[in-house]
């Protein structure tokens, strides 16, 4: 086990470009970068400060820290898409799934829905949230609580 964070990269890719193609998506670069609680971590590639270690979607790029723990922790495996299982605790979700699918679903809110403000009083959770989830299930034949079980 364990897996190099260019290795982890790669597999987000790959998961991002199928999710960019079946929402029909406009792609954003992933700010894929290891948590650096030092502080003299820097910043990443796309100026995060690396001592963030929470997900977020941006306009402009998707932040997504990874956990030197997580990265020992995880195998270098694509898991299969469309998922094959809907239960966050198993291995096809690791959280870098999770915290992917979770900004792609602000990134659909925002690219196709045209209802995504952090201002929202619930950073961005409020309005426009519950129709993005539903419109995206909707696509692999679930319902949009399922999605968020896995969110
Ligand atoms: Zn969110």
């Amino acid at each position: 086990m364990s897996v190099m964070v260019d290795e982890i990269r790669k597999i987000i890719h790959a998961e991002y470009d199928n999710l960019v193609a079946l929402f029909g998506l406009r792609p954003l670069p992933l700010d894929v970068y290891v948590v650096d609680d030092s502080g003299a971590g820097g910043t990443s590639a796309y100026g995060t400060d690396r001592r963030n270690a929470t997900p977020g979607y941006t306009p402009t790029h998707i932040v997504l820290p990874q956990e030197q723990g997580d990265l020992d922790y995880w195998r270098a495996v694509q898991p299969p898409f469309p998922p094959t299982c809907w239960d966050r605790h198993s291995d096809e979700w690791p959280a870098w799934r999770t915290d992917l699918w979770h900004e792609v679903a602000h990134q659909y809110q925002h690219q196709i829905l045209k209802d995504w403000n952090v201002q929202d009083g619930d950073w961005g959770h409020a309005k426009g949230w519950p129709q993005s989830l539903a419109a995206m299930a909707s696509r692999f034949t679930i319902g949009s609580d399922k999605l968020l079980g896995v969110l």
